[in-house]
């Protein structure tokens, strides 16, 4: 046990490189960028003390560059997903035991691996695996993974001080116990610094993991398991598998010791594991607890009294950083028809420098989507959008699938406020533009609410206050993170806690304490130094 009640560092936003021209780490990046390009990195699964290969090998590539091969990782069967879950539950009473010092230690630790000696090797991982420009990689795999680290520490501590009221002989105290069973992290392939939250946060409070990442982000998980084992993660506490994600899922979700699943991903899987959950219900030990952060439909809403330079702005960065595969990336914008001449001539200034390409060559901006299934499903909708008589593409619409899965910045003009890329999830670079009567701004407000079932991020351009008030009321169910003046990426945790409810999931708070309470379970010991020794209270004396 703990003796003395420490404080953990206090925890402040890890700064942003600018990897800017002759920077050091501009250089640094590069050679370790060329380094791991010129080279084929095995990624085995972590089962407990085992790196395990199979004969099931699946080739890692870049998607601006499908041909190369740059890696490896290895798909597992059914038996994996046994032994996963097994050497997670043999790990757990000695962890589970483990004084909080020292398990937030190991992840702040790993926070500080990630700063410092790996953090070129992380950033290059994501940019050649999931096609990320240098910023882009940055702000996710190095800055906003160490902040998650960081900042669970801190927030584990608060919650752990958060106890009950204590009076006269008595001593109320609350234990904060890691889930009894173990924990299943599903991960998507847009966010390393996802990939890395989701099994560390639910680890360090004293549970055990099995962590199935997405198959097209393995050579950043690869590294991440580098850290973790660097930073002192015990053996079984985070196995990482692959392998059918559904056959995966079935096994843990089969198993009595299954004690919930943190899921980021799309929907539609997310509705899955739900009514998979529930159909197995009575076999658990425990009622499993169901975490989930889907898609989204971001919206950018703007008020004919907006700042125009501002919003276009906002519509370039939003929908068009890292291809416009962020969860909250701007895909549908609502513009009075006043400003759109203007808002849409400074669009295409910006459009018109923006450079397509290789991650490796710093001057581009879009890089290749992630791979061939999202590439076709996204020039579906442009080539759609071509072709109706409810749209037009006035920008871009380009795809070029030759050597990497490359995709223009697009901006389709929708006649009809519920024109298909204004209301589904379509995860690239392209903006669908509604633009309304000025007249009609109250009502637009009631279409942007209506439209998608989705509630991740949404942002308004207003300078009238009025107006202000009135969009945040009348929009308060549409999106879980809502931006006034500003685009609706790029949160940063523990400024913007992140999640959306409707579609868009169970709005848990990536990033918060209360994403953490959702991996323990409570314990009141009621301690009493001077106990009652007769039964009799004294109303029943007689008068
Ligand atoms: P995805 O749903 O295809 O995959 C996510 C994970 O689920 C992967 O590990 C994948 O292998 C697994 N998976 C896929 N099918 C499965 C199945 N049938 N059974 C079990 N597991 C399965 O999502 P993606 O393409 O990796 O990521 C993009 C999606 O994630 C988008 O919808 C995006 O909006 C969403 N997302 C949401 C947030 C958020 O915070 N709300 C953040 C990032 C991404």
């Amino acid at each position: 046990m703990p003796k003395g009640i420490y404080n953990v560092p206090y925890a402040v936003n890890e700064p942003v490189l600018s990897y800017a021209p002759g920077s050091p780490e501009r250089a640094s990046l590069q050679a370790a960028y060329d380094e791991m390009y010129n080279q084929v990195t095995e990624v085995p699964m972590r089962i407990g003390n085992q790196d395990v290969t199979t004969g099931n090998s699946v080739d890692i590539r870049p998607p601006h560059d499908h041909q190369k091969v740059v890696g490896h990782f290895y798909k597992g069967d059914a038996s994996h997903v046994k032994q996963a879950i097994a050497s997670a539950l043999e790990a757990r009473e000695e962890w589970a035991n483990l004084p909080w010092e020292h398990r937030a230690s190991i992840f702040l630790k790993a926070a500080d691996l990630i700063a410092g000696p790996y953090r070129d090797k992380m950033n290059a991982a994501t940019m050649i695996g999931q096609g990320k420009n240098a910023m882009q990689a940055e702000i996710d795999s190095a800055c906003e993974l160490i902040d998650f680290l960081r900042f669970n520490v801190q927030f584990m501590t608060e919650i752990y001080a958060e106890q009950p009221i204590t009076e006269g002989a008595i001593w109320n105290r609350v234990e904060y116990r890691p889930l009894e069973g173990f924990l299943y992290a599903v991960t998507p392939f847009n966010f390393t610094a996802i990939s890395g939250n989701l099994p560390t946060c639910m680890a360090m409070l004293g549970n055990v993991v099995v962590w199935k990442p997405s198959n097209k982000q393995m050579l950043s998980a690869g590294v991440l398991m580098e850290v973790f084992r660097e930073a002192g993660v015990p053996d079984g506490v985070i196995n990482m598998i692959q392998g059918s994600a559904a056959e995966i899922t079935e096994e843990c979700f089969n198993h009595p010791d299954f004690a919930g699943v943190h899921f980021t991903g799309s929907t539609a899987v997310f509705h899955q594991f739900w009514k998979q959950i529930g159909d197995n219900i009575g076999i658990y030990k425990s009622y499993p607890k169901i975490v989930g952060e889907t898609g989204g439909k971001d919206f950018i809403w703007a008020h004919p009294t907006a700042d125009r330079k501002a919003l276009a702005t906002a519509m370039i960065r939003g929908a068009f950083e890292y291809q416009g595969q962020k969860c909250s990336a701007a895909s549908r914008a609502y513009v009075p028809q006043s400003m759109w001449e203007e808002v849409k001539g400074y669009m295409q200034e910006n459009l018109n420098e923006i450079k397509v390409g290789d991650p490796r060559d710093f001057t581009n901006f879009v890089n290749a989507v992630i791979s061939k299934e999202s590439f076709d499903k996204i020039k579906g909708y442009i080539d759609r959008a071509k072709e109706s008589a409810d749209s037009e593409v006035i920008f871009g619409g380009n795809c070029d699938d030759s050597k990497g899965y490359f995709i223009e910045p697009t901006v389709i003009l929708a006649k009809k406020p519920k024109y298909e890329s204004m209301c589904e999830e379509i995860f690239g670079p392209v903006l669908t533009v509604y633009v309304y009567q000025d007249e009609q701004w109250e009502e637009t407000l009631d279409t942007v609410d209506a439209t998608s079932v989705y509630a991740l991020t949404g942002a308004i351009f207003a300078q009238d206050r009025y107006v202000i008030k009135k969009a945040t009321d009348k929009l308060v169910n549409a999106a879980g993170n809502f931006y006034i003046n500003d685009k609706p990426t790029g949160a940063v945790v523990g400024q913007q806690p992140f999640g959306g409810a409707r579609a868009s999931g169970t709005n848990d708070k990536a990033g918060s304490a209360q994403n953490l309470l959702r991996w323990l379970s409570p314990r009141l010991i009621k301690e009493n130094f001077v106990p009652p020794k007769d039964y009799r209270y004294s109303f029943l004396d007689e008068d």
